[in-house]
């Protein structure tokens, strides 16, 4: 059987299935933003892992080596986030093609040195050894959490709200911009005059993402979430993880989703403001349900978040456009072996 008949996801799945487990000391093992071990009745470790590859995650042509570090240590500071926990230790394993200089090496370090010491986060070990071509990152975090603060992607509710941290698409469309050679033939070319300083916000959140650890802490210390994920794939990739795990469905509203005012200000991207918070990925923001009763008390922590539908019995996910029509909302995001990004769609 070829892998790209199973997909990233079945792939996953299959491992999962084959590996032995040991519910009593690892409680939440794969298939969350992170594990959950535990530790000692009372506490858990969280640990989680994400590999980079130039070539399939970056290119050294639209990013440069203090945003890659940042990136590395920040995509996984935000799966630790996305449990409720406080990240503490980090270690970095490297493959480094002969192309890369000693000083490039440094500016990478600088990049992951910054995103981890802003959460007290220390490097404590890792791996180095010669890549025959293409540069490749691994980085795994480790974090601890009290057992029972730690929010899962399994605990969301018929009737729950659903919110999200910031605003969601930024990302996406910052690649766009970057690939899309130089911003300023760009605007040339269709005529638009963006600002200067709305498409480097846009650059800036898909080269330097800030992982939600204080809000997902929040969240956690006040027994708030009943449910959460971080937006790696995307709204309607992560939302989807978010209800399958939970065994429920989700409505959601077109118009609730929080845009940015840098992308729905900027001219000439590809698709609309919409379609790259739905599919675009990489926001690193956090995902999260929560007992309808409970609104006011997020509101009143200052969890700046924003409501933007509900879960509900019935399976599937749809979404209620501004004119009141429904859709179905069909999982996007990018899957490994089909090698595409897929717009989740409406129907
Ligand atoms: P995230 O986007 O939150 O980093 P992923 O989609 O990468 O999560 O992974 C989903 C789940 O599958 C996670 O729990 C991850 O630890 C697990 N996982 C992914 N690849 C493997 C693998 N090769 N072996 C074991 N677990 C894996
Ligand atoms: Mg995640």
């Amino acid at each position: 059987m070829k892998i790209s008949d199973l997909g990233e996801f079945g792939l996953i799945d299959r491992i999962g299935k084959a590996a032995p487990r040991n519910a009593k000391r690892a409680p939440i093992g794969i298939g969350d933003d992170a594990a959950a071990l535990l530790l000692s009745p009372a506490s858990m470790l969280l640990a989680t892992t994400d590999m980079l590859i130039e070539g399939v995650h970056f290119d050294l042509t639209t990013t440069d080596l203090y945003s890659l570090g940042w990136k590395a240590a920040a995509v996984n500071l935000s799966d630790i986030a996305a449990m409720g926990g406080v990240p503490r230790f980090c270690l970095t394993a490297l493959g480094i093609p002969s192309s890369l200089t000693v000083e490039q090496v440094d500016m990478f370090y600088r990049g992951l040195s910054d995103c981890i010491t802003k959460q007290r986060t220390v490097l404590v070990g890792g791996d180095t050894c010669a890549s025959r071509k293409d540069f490749v990152i691994t980085v795994t975090v480790l974090g601890e959490a009290v057992r029972k603060w730690v929010i899962t992607r399994a605990g969301a509710r018929p009737g729950d709200l659903i919110y999200v941290t910031g605003t969601l698409g930024d990302s996406a469309a910052g690649l766009e911009l970057l690939r899309s050679a130089e911003c300023g033939v760009r605007n040339r070319k269709s005529g638009n005059r963006n600002s200067k300083s709305a498409m480097r916000a846009l650059i800036d959140r898909h080269l330097r993402p800030v992982p939600r650890v204080a809000e997902g802490r929040k969240l956690a210390l006040s027994g708030l979430a009943s449910a959460m994920i971080d937006v790696s794939d995307g709204l309607s990739s992560d939302l989807g993880h978010l209800c399958e795990q939970s065994g429920v469905g989700a409505e959601i509203f077109a118009d609730r989703i929080p845009l940015s005012k840098e992308l729905t200000s900027v001219k000439g991207l590809n698709q609309q403001p919409l379609e790259y918070a739905l599919s675009g990925g990489e926001d690193y923001e956090l995902l999260f349900t929560s007992p309808v009763e409970l609104e006011r008390e997020i509101m009143s922590r200052r969890v700046r978040a924003t409501v933007i539908g509900a879960i509900t019995r019935k399976k599937g996910m749809r979404m209620v456009t501004e004119k009141g029509d429904v859709h179905q909302l069909v999982p996007g995001g990018y899957d490994h072996f089909l090698r595409l990004r897929r717009r989740g769609s409406v129907r």
